[in-house]
């Protein structure tokens, strides 16, 4: 009788409470080759694209390759279904669909990650010497802990636009016969100041300076006076393989990133750690579950649309950003140019804001909800809400919305776990969802819980990327 009690009130709570498993357990070997696999081709990604600009740059030759068009040399007018077409916006964000059989005024299904990263940029007059030191002045992109970006290599990417506009590529640092950079820190010997102030006081902006030189112009006449010479052998050096001279700072766009590369975190190798994981390790999976519907036979019911945007880190503003208008252009072509159409598609469409989740970290328990948190390897992360100060900024998805989205993912066995980031008056984020529930679609955002997000090397856990992934192709296929 009691065992029989006991039998009943496991299958009751098996009913009635949402456990939540580690995806790793009772993995089988297929799928576990799947998951190394995805793993591989995002550490590459990671490596290849540390930039906005890298990632558009390889994310349409990847497109190109499985046959997608670029809308710039598109012949026929007419989009018929199964066609594949895309959008370069400026070299820094990039938009591609797969036209679906129905028309796009009956919806869309969209999947929106951004591939801006923190990072530090460049000042326009950033080289200066000091102490026989040549250094580059910055100012951060994104919101970093400032005293993260010290004592670590460095490496150096973005473009030099010159009067004619020719644009000359810098990417040095990754190579591993390449130099890298970095930034001093304060030894802790003489720190006993520095370590009394507040955190976001030990290292301040206009302290991130890199350091890139230190060896004087070896020919003193050339210089005129004697001062900064160390700082002239770093503008000949640069003229010399570049042609750029000072002035050419003003116009360029150049950001220092960390020169690691992405490797695998922990003696089970289960994690990838990284710089840039948000937002790539949403924009990879989402592009990769575009590309695989554009492989099937047939056309998908649906048009899919696969937007990665630029900007997003500080706040989705600028000419390549979500806010512009590029997004709704795009749609506009799929509807066929109707303005009365579009607002349709609006209205009809759905949209995933893929973007990472803050994942529960034990050291710092103190800030996360647990109920409510995502966890590592617990599969994709749904954030109905997200903003801060009672969900100020947040977009927070319908209800029927949500529950859409969690029974695709149910259906395909796939799961999902709950996303809000940290406990309430904690702090909290923003992501591109709002731009989306601005036009009148449905959108929720989802996508996989990061450890240290926003620092030089962020963690995720490759089942959770290889979950999301599996989530993405099914929200195409069944939104
Ligand atoms: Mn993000
Ligand atoms: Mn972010």
């Amino acid at each position: 009788m009691a065992k029989e009690t006991k039998e009943k009130k496991e299958k009751l709570s098996d009913k009635l409470f949402y456990k939540l498993k580690n995806c790793w357990e009772g993995i089988d070997k297929k799928t576990e080759k799947d998951v190394e696999e995805l793993a591989s081709s995002y550490k590459q990604f990671l490596n290849m694209a540390k930039t906005e600009r890298e990632c558009v740059d390889v994310i349409s030759a990847l497109l190109e390759k499985n046959g997608f068009v670029n809308i710039d040399t598109l012949k026929q007018k007419t989009l018929k279904p199964g066609m594949k077409i895309y959008q370069n916006i400026r070299g820094k964000s990039i938009l591609a669909a797969i036209v679906g059989k129905k028309s796009a005024i009956e919806g869309c299904n969209i999947l929106g990650a951004h591939i801006d990263s923190p990072r530090l940029d460049l000042k326009q007059n950033p080289l200066y010497e000091d102490s026989d030191l040549a250094l580059f002045d910055t100012h951060y992109y994104g919101g970093i802990k400032k005293y993260q970006w010290t004592t670590i290599p460095l490496s150096m990417h973005g473009v030099f636009v010159n009067k004619d506009g020719k644009k000359t590529a810098i990417r040095i640092g990754d190579d591993p016969d390449d130099p890298v950079f970095t930034i001093t820190d304060l030894l802790i010997h003489l720190a006993k100041e520095q370590m009394e102030k507040k955190a976001s006081l030990v290292v301040e902006g206009e302290d991130l300076d890199v350091l890139v030189g230190s060896r004087p112009y070896p020919d003193s006449s050339a210089n005129g006076s004697e001062k900064e010479k160390v700082k002239l052998a770093i503008l000949d050096l640069l003229n010399k393989k570049y042609g750029i001279t000072e002035k050419d700072f003003a116009s360029a766009e150049i950001e220092f990133v960390p020169a690691f590369k992405a490797s695998d975190v922990g003696l089970d190798r289960s994690m990838i750690g990284s710089y840039g994981h948000d937002d790539r390790c949403c924009a990879w999976p989402a592009l990769l579950a575009l590309i695989t519907h554009g492989n099937e036979k047939t056309a998908p019911a649906k048009s899919l649309v696969c937007y990665l945007s630029d900007k997003e880190e500080i706040g989705s503003a600028g000419n390549t950003g979500a806010r512009a208008l590029h997004f709704e252009n795009f749609l506009n072509l799929l509807c066929g140019g109707d303005f009365a159409d579009l607002r349709k598609c609006f209205l009809n469409s759905s949209m995933l804001s893929a973007d990472v989740d803050a994942a529960f970290d034990p050291a710092y328990a103190s800030v996360f909800d647990k109920k409510n948190g995502s966890f590592l390897g617990k599969g994709i992360s749904l954030s109905k809400y997200t903003g801060s100060g009672g969900k100020y900024g947040a977009s927070d998805a319908n209800a029927e919305f949500c529950a859409k989205v969690q029974a695709i993912f149910d259906r395909n066995n796939l799961q999902w776990q709950f996303g809000e980031l940290g406990k309430v008056d904690k702090g909290g984020g923003g992501t591109i969802a709002l731009y989306a529930a601005h036009l009148g679609m449905d959108v929720l955002d989802c996508g996989v819980p990061v450890l240290s997000m926003h620092s030089p090397f962020e963690v995720i856990s490759k089942i959770d990327l290889y979950t999301t992934y599996k989530a993405y192709i099914a929200f195409l296929r069944e939104a």
